[in-house]
C-alpha cells in the first residue's frame, strides 16, 4: 500500500507517526465538530491498536474545541459503537480503527446518528471542511465536555441474544474456537459465548492490538484456527477482524469454508424463520441468489461499500443483508456488519438443524469466484465496460447492472468489471459452477480490456 493519508467515503486511514498524526486527527475532530455544530453530542470508540488512545484524544480535543460534547465508549467493536451511537441519541459517532489493516495503520471512521457511516455527500463536506481549516472554535465558556459510557457490550449482547433463542443454543453445549486477533472482539465475544452456553477456546484473546497474524480474515492467515478446531473437537471455528465487524468460519473438520459462506449460511438461517428481501453488494457470491430463490424472495444488489448495502436495505425494506467478505447485517440489531450477529445466527442454525456445519455448507450449491486486478489508466474503465456489454448483449438471459461498473448475470454465472475508487486499477470478478468456466469469463473480459488499454 502506498504511504499516504487516505481520505475517502469510509473515513481517514494512514500510518501512525507518518501520515496519520495527532495533528491530522485533531483537525478531523475539528472538521467533524464544525460540520455538526456546537452543542451537539458525538460518541467516540476505538479498537485495540496501541495508537488508539492517542488518536482518540486528538479527535476528542478537536471535537470539544468546536463545542461538541464527547461520550467515550472506550475500546469496543465497530458494531457495538454504531449501536450505541443510535441508542444514546448521539448526533454522530467516531470510531478509531483501521479495520483489517496491520498494526502500523490506524483510521478514523465517522458515523451518522443511526450508526451508519457518512453518506458520500457528507464525507465530501467533511473533507472540504478539513481542507479549508476554517473551524468553528469556541471560547472558554463554550467548549464541549466529555463523559464515559461503559454500556456497549451489555447493550450489544442483549440486542444480539434477542434475535436468537439462547436457551436452544445453550441446550446443545457447543464447543467453539474463536480467533479475536487481539482486537476489539476480545472482551464482548466471551460474554456472548457464555450467554449462549458455549465452551470457548479463545485464540489471540488479549486486547493488545498486537496482531498475532496478518489481520485480514482470509484463509492464508487462519491456519492456527483450523488446527485448533480439530484439536478441540469443536463444532465450529470463528475468526473476527480487528474491529469485529467481519466474521469468517471454519467447519467442524477444521476446514476454512471461505468468507463468502458467512453471509450465505446466515441468510439460509434467516429465511427459515422470516420471508423478505435480502441485500448484498455486486461482488458477493451468487450463493445468496440460490438461497433466496429457494425461499421465493428477491436479492437487491448494491454497489460496493457497506453504506451502499445499508442504503439499499432501507430503501427496499430488506430483512437481512451484507457483504461476501464476512459481513452480515441484521437491522434488528444494528445496520452495520456485525460478527456477533453472525456468530449467534450460525450457532442457532446448528442448534435448530442438528446437522454438522459441513453438511449445511454442502447443501448450498457451490461456485468458483475468481478475482483479478491490473493497472488501468483513469477513464479507460468506462470504455472497457461499454465494449464488454456489447460483447455479451446477445447472450441468452443476460441481465446488466451498471450501478457500479458493469455486472453481467447469466443463468448460473456472472462477471463484473469495475475501476477502483482509490487506485488506478481495474478489477474483473467472475463466478461460475466450475473453475474453468469462471476462468473463461475472466479471460473474455480481460481480452476486451487489453484491446482498450493496449
Ligand atoms: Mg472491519
Amino acid at each position: 500500500m502506498e504511504d499516504r493519508l487516505m481520505v475517502s467515503v469510509s473515513g481517514v486511514r494512514g500510518t501512525i507517526g507518518k501520515t496519520l498524526t495527532a495533528q491530522v486527527a485533531m483537525e478531523f475532530g475539528c472538521a467533524f465538530g464544525t460540520m455538526l455544530g456546537a452543542g451537539k453530542t458525538v460518541s467516540i470508540a476505538r479498537d485495540t491498536r496501541p495508537s488508539g488512545a492517542m488518536i482518540r484524544s486528538a479527535v476528542a480535543a478537536g471535537l470539544t474545541a468546536c463545542g461538541v460534547n464527547v461520550v467515550d465508549l472506550g475500546v469496543v467493536t465497530t458494531p457495538g459503537a454504531a449501536l450505541m451511537t443510535r441508542t444514546l441519541g448521539c448526533d454522530g459517532g467516531v470510531i478509531i480503527t483501521a479495520s483489517h489493516n496491520p498494526t502500523p495503520y490506524n483510521g478514523i471512521k465517522f458515523l451518522q446518528p443511526s450508526g451508519v457511516g457518512l453518506t458520500a455527500g457528507q464525507a465530501q463536506r467533511l473533507k472540504e471542511t478539513w481542507e479549508s481549516k476554517q473551524f468553528n472554535l469556541q471560547d472558554s465558556l463554550h467548549t464541549g465536555g466529555e463523559s464515559q459510557n461503559t454500556d456497549t457490550h451489555e447493550t450489544h449482547l442483549s440486542a444480539v441474544c434477542a434475535i436468537v433463542d439462547p436457551a436452544a443454543i445453550k441446550a446443545r453445549g457447543f464447543k467453539v474456537v474463536l480467533d479475536s486477533i487481539n482486537g476489539a472482539g476480545c472482551v464482548g465475544s466471551p460474554m456472548l459465548m457464555e450467554r449462549l452456553g458455549c465452551e470457548l477456546v479463545h485464540l489471540n484473546h488479549e486486547p493488545t492490538g498486537l496482531f498475532a497474524h496478518e489481520p485480514e480474515p482470509i484463509e492464508p492467515n487462519l491456519t492456527e484456527l483450523g488446527r485448533a478446531v480439530r484439536d478441540a473437537g469443536a463444532s465450529v471455528g470463528f475468526a473476527q477482524d480487528p474491529d469485529a465487524d467481519r466474521l469468517v468460519i471454519v467447519d467442524e473438520q477444521g476446514r476454512f469454508i471461505g468468507e463468502e459462506y458467512t453471509l450465505a449460511l446466515a441468510a439460509a438461517y434467516v429465511l427459515r424463520h422470516r420471508k423478505g428481501k435480502l441485500a448484498a453488494n455486486l461482488s458477493t457470491s451468487r450463493m445468496i441468489d440460490d438461497i433466496a430463490a429457494a425461499a421465493g424472495v428477491e436479492v437487491v444488489r448494491a454497489p460496493t461499500g457497506e453504506a451502499n448495502v445499508v442504503e439499499a436495505m432501507q430503501r427496499e425494506r430488506c430483512i437481512f443483508g451484507g457483504e461476501g467478505n464476512g459481513g452480515v447485517i441484521d437491522p434488528r440489531v444494528v445496520s452495520v456488519r456485525d460478527s456477533f450477529t453472525g456468530m449467534a445466527m450460525i450457532l442457532q442454525y446448528l442448534a435448530e438443524t442438528k446437522q454438522p456445519l459441513s453438511e449445511l455448507v454442502a447443501a448450498i450449491p457451490s461456485y468458483h469466484l475468481l478475482k483479478i486486478k491490473f493497472p488501468c489508466p483513469a477513464g479507460a474503465a468506462g470504455t472497457v465496460a461499454g465494449k464488454t456489454k456489447l460483447a455479451f448483449a446477445d447472450r441468452a438471459g443476460a441481465t446488466f447492472n451498471e450501478s457500479d461498473g458493469l455486472r453481467i448475470d447469466l443463468a448460473d454465472r456472472w462477471v463484473s468489471v469495475r475501476a477502483s475508487n482509490t487506485e488506478p486499477i481495474m478489477r474483473i470478478f467472475a463466478e461460475a459452477p466450475s473453475q474453468s468456466d469462471a476462468e473463461a469469463l475472466v479471460q473474455e473480459v480481460r481480452t476486451i480490456a487489453k484491446e482498450v488499454i493496449g
